[in-house]
């Protein structure tokens, strides 16, 4: 008998626990890939996000090539499709990895529903958490709000698993009806804008596995101070692969706990219980995405949002060097540093005090490790708007951050190339340095908010809130 393996957000062969039930229960697998991007709700992923799918789809479909099988690929509804592809091949079950964006669960539920009163196995599993969203509670019963005791409960909780092979050999089977081919899903740009992606990247589970590598042999040994450098290359560049499931998360943990100095180790792992922490938060409060966690900024007064301002933004054209660095790298490579999504989503959301949703948005576009959970998690945080966040009034000053975590001002020159020929020390406020030496080309003389006012205004616009946060 067949079952259908509905491939989604876990685009890999190893450690592939839907593939591991479907093997122990003796069926044949059927690896299957429906586009349904308008089953996404609000939230359908951006473009960049389907630039680097269109490739991890291509990785998978090769090796499942290399073991005799192949990716059939589908455009539609998803439970149809389903019921189709079950219907032509007899398939007794239908198997795929838990996905808990709202939208997608929610279609999720009702696809097993329908195909359970079908009498068809239709079952679930977890591929790309360390643990459920649900499994971690407070003593309460409740869920956590805060990261602190979250991270205590997930350590205590924390049982090794053990990473499981790819089969060595799949059945093939025929072309079924309605198949279509990955090239015609329209998920690599027509236009080539990623071009330069892909110098850095490379989608797939063998990228991943490259990727993690790499991050053992040169990062994970100065992860603690070096995590917050965007000038050195010392975080581990997952995130994607996590997002796409290229990789899973208890096979990273297997992996540095045979590498590096424990304090090291420790301070990553807590990086990837943040991960989790975003699952969870998304699962318990489902709203999160769209709608501030504190309902109390629900009357703060962003400002109407301003469109040449928001496009200064957007383009990296702020005048604030650091900001700017970073908006350019995430177009340049669909990946910021997260000190630098930090500094500039405080930029957007305080010295120009536009609503979070605004630089949401963008990033959801541009980044190629959008997630729907971490996304909204980071955005919250920076507003302080979020769970556990960082309260509104902690304003980074976007000059002394770039001083301290990019001291010679090495990552604003590799992205901002107008200020290459200014000293290092002048490359963190270009407006300070005396007119001879001042940047380059078109770069703007000052910044487009003055960094005093911007954030003075920010903290009154906190005061006009009724209810003090
Ligand atoms: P590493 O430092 O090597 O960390 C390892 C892994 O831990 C990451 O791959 C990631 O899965 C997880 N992780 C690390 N930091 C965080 C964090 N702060 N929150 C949640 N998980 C974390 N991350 C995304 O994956 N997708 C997003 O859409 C996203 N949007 C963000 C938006 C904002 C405003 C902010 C401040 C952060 C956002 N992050 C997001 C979190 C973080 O910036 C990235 O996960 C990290 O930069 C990825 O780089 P890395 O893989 O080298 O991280």
């Amino acid at each position: 008998p067949t079952a259908v393996i509905w491939f989604r957000d876990d685009l890999r062969l190893r450690d592939h626990p839907a593939l591991q039930a479907a093997a122990r229960a003796g069926f044949a697998p059927l690896p299957v890939y429906i586009h349904a991007p308008h089953e996404d709700g609000g939230w359908a992923p951006g473009a960049t996000s389907n630039a680097w799918r269109h490739r991890s789809l291509a990785a998978l479909d090769a090796s499942l090539r290399q073991r005799g099988s192949r990716l059939h690929v589908f455009a539609g509804d998803s439970l149809a499709t389903l019921q189709a592809i079950a219907a032509v091949t007899g398939a007794g079950a239908v198997y795929w990895s838990r996905r808990h964006e709202p939208a997608a669960a929610r279609r999720d539920e009702a696809v097993r529903r329908a195909l359970r009163a079908q009498r068809l196995r239709a079952d679930a599993w977890n591929a790309s958490l360390l643990f459920e969203p649900w499994q971690l509670e407070t003593r309460a019963g409740d869920p956590f709000r805060v990261f602190t005791p979250f991270w205590n409960a997930a350590r205590r909780a924390w049982s090794p698993q053990a990473p499981y092979p790819a089969p060595d050999a799949l059945p093939e089977f025929d072309r079924l009806p309605g198949e279509t081919a990955l090239d015609a899903l329209g998920l690599a740009p027509d236009i080539p804008w990623d071009a330069s992606f892909w110098a850095h990247w490379t989608p797939g589970e063998a990228g991943a596995d490259a990727a993690l590598q790499a991050f053992i042999e040169h990062g994970l040994h100065d992860y603690r101070d070096g995590r917050d450098r965007p000038d050195r290359p010392l975080t581990s560049r997952l995130s994607p692969h996590l997002h796409f499931g290229e990789i899973a998360p208890w096979r990273i943990v297997d992996a540095v706990a045979h590498a590096g100095p424990v304090e090291e180790r420790a301070a990553f792992v807590r990086e990837l219980a943040w991960r989790e922490f975003g699952v969870h938060v998304l699962h318990h409060f489902p709203q999160t995405p769209d709608a501030n966690f504190n309902p109390r900024f629900d009357d703060f007064p962003w400002a109407a949002p301003d469109p040449a301002l928001l496009a200064a933004w957007q383009r990296g054209r702020t005048g604030v060097p650091i900001v700017d660095a970073g908006l350019r790298e995430m177009r340049a490579t669909g990946w910021m540093h997260n000190r630098v999504r930090m500094v500039v989503a405080s930029f957007l959301t305080k010295h120009l005090r536009l609503h979070w949703l605004h630089g949401a948005r963008w990033f959801w576009d541009h980044l190629v490790d959008a997630d729907l959970a971490n996304n909204t998690l980071g955005w919250q945080w920076v507003a302080g708007t979020g769970v556990d966040a960082a309260p509104y009034f902690r304003i980074f000053n976007p000059v002394l951050q770039a001083r301290k975590f990019d001291p010679a001002g090495e990552y604003i020159a590799r992205w901002v190339p107008e200020l290459r020929g200014l000293p290092a020390k002048a490359r963190h406020a270009p407006w300070e340095v005396p007119s001879g030496s001042r940047p380059t080309g078109l770069y703007p003389a000052r910044p487009i908010v003055d960094l005093a006012e911007g954030r003075a205004s920010a903290l009154e616009a906190l005061k006009r809130i009724r209810v003090p946060v």
